[in-house]
């Protein structure tokens, strides 16, 4: 069968490869339905830094048909559509069951589609436990919908929750593109009272205010800290959300958040090898009382179908993150393409391979 596989590093191309096999007694065969191509891809393949798994099949934001499914599965059956979870963790994993469930075993291990085993851009992939990985869409979910949530509104989500949001806080997110738009979306539903944007493309600009930001800056029109503080009467935000940029925003979030009880975290990726820098002053010399988290996604079964009902009951509606909608499995490098290339009006790019009605 074909599939687009990251074949060495800063390279990608279509090949054929085996069938995936089915995992018994709990896993399931899947053939993908709609797609969306993720800065994450576009990281693995050109992102440098410590070797990766090479002549891998990349992708890991799907909504997919059930093909066929292990003789333990009990909840879903050949034909269903689907939202497959970007990250995919072994529940069965006793440090899963400690609350490690995304690092169980080594780090990162919840991340494993595209990664450790075999991603979505192929005509069939493989998931190793159905019950406990795929979620059911709900009525009234739409297809494109249902695909922000495998991965964009879950790691955004991620992003707010573990900013520790009180009501009433300022919380500052750095980085607008899909991850930091579904944090402000998420800041907004904890009760953050002013929320203060960092990016620069129109669209995502747009995007920003629509779910809930109060004050946009762009970091290409000054000193962000120095913005940020001024606009925050010194103080700088309760709580930072780091969702884009390069290893300078690491440093800004310690610089401008508040002392004594400010919370960042950070579910931004950094390229390369070496260290970020933790600014002395600023992190009172170790004892500034600023907390830093760092985050990979929740995932997993619970939590998409979690992620899903917000949009049900009309809380968040991801749909207007997709600009740009392709048709046909052959388009997924195009869409990988244009999301390393970031056009100004583009904020996700979605293939659809098969019009379904869910
Ligand atoms: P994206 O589309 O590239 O968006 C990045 C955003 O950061 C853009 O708004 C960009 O502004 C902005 N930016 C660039 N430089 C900046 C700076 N110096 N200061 C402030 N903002 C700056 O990326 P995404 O898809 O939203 O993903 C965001 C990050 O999350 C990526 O690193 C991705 O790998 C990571 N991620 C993590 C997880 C996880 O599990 N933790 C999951 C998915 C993705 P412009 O408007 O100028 O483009
Ligand atoms: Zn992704």
């Amino acid at each position: 069968m074909k599939a687009f596989v990251f074949s060495e590093p800063y390279k990608t191309e279509w090949r054929e490869v085996p069938e995936p096999v089915l995992a018994e007694p709990y896993g399931a065969i899947l053939s993908p339905v709609a797609v969306c191509a993720c800065t994450s891809d576009v990281h693995t393949v050109f992102g440098g830094g410590k070797p990766k798994q090479t002549n891998h099949v990349l992708g890991h934001e799907c909504v997919a048909k059930v093909v066929k499914t292990g003789a333990q599965v009990k909840d879903f059956k050949a034909g269903d559509i689907v939202a497959v979870p970007a990250i995919t963790p072994d529940w069965r994993a006793v440090a899963s069951q400690e609350g490690c469930e995304r690092h169980a075993g080594e780090h990162f291990s919840g991340h494993r589609l595209g990664r450790t085993i075999p991603g979505v851009f192929a005509e069939r992939f493989a998931i190793p436990d159905a019950d406990t990985t795929l979620a059911h869409i709900p009525q009234g979910v739409t297809l494109k919908q249902a695909l922000m949530c495998v991965d964009v509104m879950t790691t955004g989500l991620t992003g707010a929750e573990y900013a520790e949001i009180n009501t009433g806080d300022t919380v500052c997110v750095l980085g607008i593109g899909p991850i930091g738009l579904m944090a402000i979306a998420g800041a907004a539903h904890m009760g953050a009272a002013r929320i203060i944007a960092v990016g620069s493309r129109p669209k995502c600009v747009e995007a920003a205010k629509l779910y809930g930001a109060s004050d946009v800056i762009s970091y290409r029109d000054g000193d962000v800290v120095e913005r940020v503080l001024a606009m925050t009467s010194g103080n700088g935000p309760d709580c930072v959300v780091i969702a884009g940029g390069g290893d300078e925003v690491f440093t800004q979030a310690v610089d401008m958040v508040k002392y004594g009880r400010g919370v960042i975290s950070n579910v931004n990726y950094y390229g390369g090898d070496g260290a970020l820098a933790f600014p002395k002053f600023s992190g009172g010399r170790g004892m500034a009382g600023k907390t830093i988290h760092t985050e990979l996604a929740k995932g997993g079964r619970a939590r998409i179908e979690r992620m899903l009902k917000m949009v049900e009951y009309g809380r968040i509606d991801p749909e207007p993150l997709v600009t740009h909608t392709f048709y046909g499995f052959e388009n997924i490098e195009k869409a990988f393409l244009l999301t390393k290339e970031k056009p100004a009006d583009l904020i996700k790019a979605a293939v659809i391979i098969n019009e379904v009605d869910l």
